[in-house]
């Protein structure tokens, strides 16, 4: 009797016990492995990207987390760090792929925005090309190791170095319906409520920006984007928001046991307008964060560098203020502020 029962409990212990491996981390069932994926050099250097596989004790799906495409958008970048040391894979029913530093040269020298390798956006150039700059190679690589390995994904920002920015997430259609219902129903455990409507069913024009979501949405796979912090500031509720949102998709998942609440009563946002400097000078924001504004209301203004106002920033539109500018650099063409408009 003693030896039945042994025998009963260890077979669902085996049947999830295949390795997992992503880059140079493999991982048995119910082990977690660190390593690297790495992006060989070509045109300019190489680079490697920190992988953590956290392989379930059970079989389940692949959830993909994805963190620090801007490098300096660092609660993002903490909250995976964090979920991944505190991840237990012998209560995980499937297989967790964390990136939690895709952007290692950005973190590294604080350049917000870009890779400063290359000059590039390292969230528009999916799915990467294997002979192109390091951005599109890493790209390249993170497709094939990661997206393409994942039954779903979650892309985790924040407001950079100079924004100041109220915590949202983006739900995004893509006309295929299981897909859509997938996505809508992570975007809801996540739990942020502001949410942010996309639509990728449109094509993408040739040379067109194509963001993580949007290329595991043409493979099928539903993901969510969320974004939290401001300001290079690693704000202890900013990082545990992302943290619980994750967690919360993983038992809707059914990756791990324990209720979902998900969000009842989201703010659905149906676009978003960005307002751009036409100025060079000194920037003054007169609202915050999730501020209501409305259409051609004053949200900030521009100086020269004697302090005398040269231009005037409004609103193009009535809504809530999803990020404003943090700092007083200012440049003609860059953001000062994105107004999110209220879906009817
Ligand atoms: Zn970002």
């Amino acid at each position: 009797m003693v030896r039945t029962i042994g025998v009963t409990l260890l077979l669902p212990l085996l049947a999830g016990a295949a390795d997992f491996t992503v880059g140079s981390a493999t991982a048995a069932g119910g082990q977690k492995a660190t390593g690297y994926i790495a992006v060989p050099a070509g045109v300019d250097a190489a680079a490697s990207i920190p992988v953590i596989v956290v392989n379930g004790a059970r079989p389940g799906p692949v959830l993909a987390l994805v963190a620090g495409s801007h490098g300096t958008e660092y609660a993002s970048i903490l909250a995976l760090q964090k979920l991944a040391q505190a991840a237990d894979a012998a209560e995980l029913s499937g297989t967790l792929i964390i990136l939690p530093l895709v952007n290692v040269a950005s973190f590294a020298q604080k350049v917000p925005h870009l890779n400063p390798v290359d000059g590039k956006n390292m969230n528009r150039f999916y799915p990467g090309r294997p002979d192109g700059t390091q951005t599109e190679r890493a790209s390249w690589a993170i497709a094939r190791q990661v997206v393409e390995r994942c039954d779903y994904l979650i892309d985790l920002h924040g407001g950079d170095l100079d924004e100041n920015l109220q915590r949202y997430s983006y739900w995004a259609t893509t006309g295929k319906p299981a897909t859509d219902a997938a996505s809508r129903a992570m975007v809801l455990a996540f739990g942020l409520d502001h949410i942010i409507m996309q639509d990728f069913g449109a094509p993408v024009a040739p040379g067109g920006a194509v963001t993580l979501t949007r290329f595991a949405a043409g493979l099928g796979k539903p993901g969510i984007a969320a974004e939290a912090g401001h300001a290079g500031v690693s704000d202890a509720g900013d990082i545990d928001s992302l943290i619980q949102g994750c967690w919360n998709v993983a038992r809707q998942l059914k990756m791990l046991a324990g209720p979902v609440s998900p969000v009842e009563h989201p703010l659905w946002l149906s676009s978003v307008s960005t307002v751009t400097s036409e100025v060079d000078g000194v920037f003054y924001p007169l609202v915050g964060p999730d501020a209501y504004v409305s259409k051609g209301m004053k949200i900030g203004y521009v100086t020269d560098y004697y302090g005398k106002t040269v231009w005037d920033a409004t609103s193009p539109t009535a809504g809530v203020v999803l990020y404003i500018g943090a700092v007083p650099s200012m440049k003609k063409g860059n953001t000062i502020a994105n107004i999110g408009e209220i879906a009817k």
